[in-house]
């Protein structure tokens, strides 16, 4: 009885592949915050008592790598946070540790970008993250090496630069949930599908970007990300 639709519906987001014209339809953007110990404790808090957690990016925040953003309304102090990206290729729920592994399709490097002023203030009233996560633009990535041409990389230098200084650089075996544990745990409160992307957690060394500011991202092994902030809309 329901047929067509009143307006029609927009494409579904997608990621680029790497070596390949396929596209990887996302369906939902997980994230994982306080996943390295020197991030918490620069945040404030203290990984021996506080566990990572779980928030969302909506799918159509995604920009591909080469893109300018505009510098986002509502924030005097949007921060760059370089994370290792799990793109998962068959779904579940209550997904076994030693078994999450045969669910990711590849990797990639991707910006949690965050206005981290509205994310501070949301803290302190215990009120949601979503206006300091995600908004538009909010997800930059560079194209999904797959499995096949990347294994599973579990200690490999994670870093970002703003033009030319480093501001990023650490090691991808200081996450405090491993990758299959992040899939496990995940996958207790949500059913995993087929498209998902997760954003693993950032290490120390978060900070501003202005306009103009050239953001470069890498993990060994997969492609290296790169963005430009640019003006803000009127
Ligand atoms: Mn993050």
């Amino acid at each position: 009885m329901y047929a067509s639709y009143v307006f029609s519906p927009p494409p579904r987001a997608w990621a680029a592949v790497h070596g390949s014209n396929d596209r990887f339809s996302v369906h939902r953007i997980y994230c994982v915050g306080r996943n390295y110990a020197a991030h918490v404790q620069e945040m404030g808090g203290d990984p021996s008592r506080e566990l990572p957690i779980f928030f969302m990016k909506p799918a159509d925040a995604i920009v591909g790598n080469g893109s300018d953003i505009p510098y986002p309304p509502h924030t005097q102090n949007l921060h760059h946070e370089v994370e290792l990206v799990v793109a998962i290729s068959k779904g579940g729920a209550n997904i076994a540790a030693e078994d999450a592994l045969s669910h990711v399709y590849g990797y990639a490097v991707g910006n949690d970008l965050t206005r981290r002023d509205l994310q501070a203030e949301a803290r302190e009233k215990g009120q949601p993250w979503d206006t300091s996560k995600g908004f538009d633009n909010a997800a930059p990535m560079a194209a999904i090496h797959t499995v096949e041409q990347v294994g599973h990389p579990v200690d490999a230098r994670i870093w970002l630069k703003v033009n030319d200084e480093i501001r990023q650089d650490a090691n991808l075996s200081q996450l405090i949930w491993s990758v299959p544990e992040i899939i496990a745990e995940l996958s207790t409160y949500y059913t995993l599908q087929q498209g998902d992307l997760i954003f693993t957690g950032t290490p120390d060394g978060v900070g501003p970007l202005v306009q103009g500011d050239v953001v470069t991202a890498g993990i060994y092994g997969l492609d290296t990300l790169q963005h430009r902030i640019v003006a803000g809309r009127e």
